[in-house]
């Protein structure tokens, strides 16, 4: 079996070690070049004279190595190919003449560099890394595919493609306010400002926007280009769930009349928004396939059940279930947590919280748009903010991993092991035999926090919040940065924690298919009076009644899948969608 070894090249430190990699590598004790310093300083491994050992993955103190068996794509499907030993993408999504089309897959496994070669902003080495690509080449090579018409169009400088990158806080030019950076390609700014509800903050420096506020203008922008193609990477990034409905809605207006490919970790928005979607399977870092195009609910029912049967591909060991959630017997309910009602003042802002029980055992979700003070809730609770009126109960042991994240000390996840072996207060046994396994953190026990990605950190505060023995854990927005996958993982790991150890929890959350899989329950939260001054939070509710509340607000059903009993969005104004809402039933009701 021919093997791929992956240097990542930002953890390579070759002045920092004994370049264990090269001195305990078989090959190399025999003789062999396997492994060579190369022209940067960091080492070349071969992938001819490996022999797949492993050893230096386990020597390497910055776990900058990975060694893996070649997929089952063929190399002459390669695309691009990021350097000797680096990535490498096979295939590539077709954007369909009209409609929108998806891409599903996990963290770095190239659906960015994907979108790229499909907006010809990047050429595709189709596997050369050692020169420069050319879109005649290109072209060359997709002749006969589907694709072919495609690049053609792009050589020809005849494509007119917007996108809308992964990665928005970039973006604008410095001092740019919110209409020139909209309008910033031509189009029409005005127009686009109010698709997304933002024509108030036209003329707002894009600096002071916030990530939510950040993202939509972005959207706006590209909405506004004259363009035959459309491409939005991770659209959902930091917008509440009221806003992913919005914006849902916008793309499949679009979709009506232009191509549009959306790359979107949350399941049940990328299911309403898209007609079909693109598979991605591969190994962070290291490989990408991508699949052949499944009609949408095919897509993710598949990804779920974690088997492509046409390309004999398995992406999990277990299929991910969802249940309907028929409520609790309240006999079976026991109070652990309660708290009495609670209010904060700001020199602008308002938040009133309402009495709650929290149950034994149960995780109970936070819902509701941006700046109703669900943050500010949990931080009294935590004990971070006091209360202005009211006071978070007593004798109650929390836990708390904040919204934003930020590693402060350069240790590794394997130092804060050691740390806090000695430390009563944390179960560090839970944390190596469950929690690291479980949010696979074992591949970066030694990188240091600084140097996690974003998703990777989030996993590791994540486990540590988990492994500390509290009656009261609280997790604000702990599905951020994460991919579909890490996110169901770590939906089902929250809650059999939490179950298990009779504690509680809250969890502040904006993606449908991780609350319906983690929580109980729901507090939902809710603007009040004139804008952005105040919010209020009620509850906790049962999950249906929950979400009949919030999806009130935003005029959105929900129906099961009669196969996975996952949530669907019903489409706007279809059959079921009028019977719902009609019903007052937004959630769940039919299972046909
Ligand atoms: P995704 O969007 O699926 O998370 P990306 O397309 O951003 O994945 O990247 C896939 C992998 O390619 C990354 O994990 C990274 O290792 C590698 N990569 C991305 N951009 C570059 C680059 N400019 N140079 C070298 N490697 C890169
Ligand atoms: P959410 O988590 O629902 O998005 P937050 O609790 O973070 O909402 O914020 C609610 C409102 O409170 C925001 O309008 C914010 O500007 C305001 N706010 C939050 N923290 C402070 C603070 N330390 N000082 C003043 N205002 C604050
Ligand atoms: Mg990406
Ligand atoms: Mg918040």
């Amino acid at each position: 079996m021919a093997r791929i070894a992956i240097l990542l090249n930002d953890r390579c430190h070759p002045k920092e070690c004994q370049w264990e990699c090269q001195s305990y590598c078989p090959p190399v004790r025999m003789g062999q070049e396997c492994i060579i310093e190369g022209p940067t300083g960091k080492p070349i491994i071969s992938e001819t004279l490996c022999i797949g050992c492993g050893i230096c993955v386990h020597k390497c103190p910055f776990d900058a190595i990975k060694i893996l068996n070649t997929p089952e794509a063929d190399e002459s499907e390669i695309v691009h190919r990021y350097g000797y030993n680096g990535f490498r993408l096979y295939r590539l999504p077709l954007p369909a003449p009209q409609g929108i089309v998806g891409l599903l897959g996990p963290n770095g496994t190239g659906k960015s560099t994907a979108l790229r070669i499909l907006a010809g902003i990047e050429v595709p080495n189709l596997g050369m890394y050692d020169r420069p690509g050319s879109w005649e080449g290109v072209v060359e090579h997709f002749r006969g595919t589907a694709l072919q018409s495609h690049f053609q169009r792009i050589a020809r400088g005849e494509l007119r493609a917007a996108i809308k990158p992964q990665y928005v806080d970039q973006l604008a030019e410095a001092g740019q306010r919110l209409q020139e950076f909209v309008g910033g390609s031509g189009g029409d700014a005005s127009a686009a400002l109010a698709s997304v509800e933002l024509s108030d903050k036209a003329s707002r420096p894009v600096a002071e926007l916030s990530g939510g506020e950040l993202q939509l203008a972005a959207i706006a922008r590209t909405l506004a280009t004259d363009a035959d193609l459309y491409l939005f990477d991770e659209p959902s990034s930091y917008l509440d769930i009221v806003h992913r409905l919005q914006i849902a809605r916008i793309l499949r207006r679009l979709g009506e009349r232009k191509s549009v490919l959306v790359v979107e970790h949350d399941l049940a928005l990328l299911d309403y928004l898209a007609d079909k979607s693109h598979l991605l399977y591969g190994e962070e870092a290291a490989f990408g396939v991508i699949s052949h195009p499944l009609p949408m609910r095919t897509a993710i029912n598949t990804y779920l059940t974690g088997y492509l049967r046409d390309e004999n591909v398995r992406f999990r060991t277990e299929a991910v279930r969802f249940t309907a959630h028929p409520p609790k017997p309240p006999a079976l309910r026991t109070p652990k947590v309660t708290f009495g009602p609670m209010e904060k003042e700001y020199p602008a802002f308002r938040l009133r919280v309402g009495a709650g029980v929290l149950p034994k055992g149960e995780t109970i979700g936070i819902v509701g748009p941006n700046a109703t003070g669900k943050t500010t809730f949990v931080k009294m609770l935590a004990g971070v903010e006091p209360p202005t009126t009211g006071r978070p109960p007593p004798g109650v042991t929390v836990s708390y991993k904040p919204q934003y994240l930020k590693a402060t000390q350069s240790a590794s996840m394997r130092e804060r092991l050691v740390a806090l072996a000695s430390d009563p207060e944390f179960d560090v046994g839970a944390l190596e035999k469950e929690l690291i396994p479980a949010l696979r953190l074992d591949g970066v026990l030694d990188v240091a926090l600084p140097d996690l990605s974003g998703g990777e950190l989030q996993r590791a505060a994540v486990a540590l919040s988990l492994a500390r023995r509290a009656t009261l854990y609280l997790l604000d927005e702990p599905s951020a940065y994460l991919d579909s996958d890490e996110r169901m993982n770590m939906a089902r790991l929250i809650r059999r924690r939490v179950e298990h150890e009779s504690a509680t929890a809250l969890v502040v959350d904006h993606d449908v298919y991780f609350l319906d899989l983690a929580c109980d329950g729901l507090m939902v939260f809710v603007p009040e009076g004139t804008e952005g001054r105040g919010g209020m939070g009620e509850g906790p509710f049962g999950m249906r009644d929950g979400m009949n509340r919030l999806l009130r607000q935003v005029e959105v059903t929900f129906r099961r899948d009669p196969e996975t009993f996952r949530p669907r969005i019903n489409q706007e104004d279809s059959v079921l969608d009028r019977e719902q809402r009609a019903k007052g039933e937004y959630y769940y009701e039919a299972i046909a």
